[in-house]
């Protein structure tokens, strides 16, 4: 498998009407998209910081994923992703590693791009997301 980068890191906000003014007014970045992603019940902003991204995720929903994973654990740090050349090739090689795996095969996630979790309990307790764009 190969990895390109830190594709972002993904946190999740009550709100991210009131959790974006620390990235743009403090840190000076930029919010270039939202995107409600209906089937995981997540609206997502990005902020781009060089090569990498900061992604805000808010529930639409309390029952969401990342509604639940508020009331749970609190704001933070949800997610790490890494942008792989090819994630059909990537999750392959990871099952044939006994590696535990939330989404078999990637499906379809904000800004376009084909997504899949591990199962945390293979990653110390992190969710790691492999994210593959066609643009590198
Ligand atoms: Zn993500």
């Amino acid at each position: 498998m190969k990895i390109l980068k830190i594709d972002h890191l993904g946190i999740a906000v009550k709100s991210i009407d009131e959790g974006k003014n620390f990235w743009t007014d403090v840190l000076g970045l930029q919010l270039t998209a939202t995107e409600t992603v209906q089937e995981q019940k997540v609206t997502t902003a990005f902020f781009p910081v060089g090569e990498s991204e900061v992604e805000l995720l808010e529930s639409t929903s309390p029952d969401g994923p990342i509604g639940k994973y508020i009331e749970k654990r609190g704001e933070g740090i949800q997610h790490v992703a890494f942008r792989v050349e090819n994630i059909e090739e990537a999750l392959a090689e990871l099952k044939a590693k006994g590696i535990p795996l939330i989404d078999e095969k990637p499906r379809r996630g904000a800004g376009g791009a084909m997504i899949a979790f591990l199962h945390p309990k293979a990653t110390s307790g992190i969710l790691v997301e492999l994210s593959q764009r066609d643009e590198h």
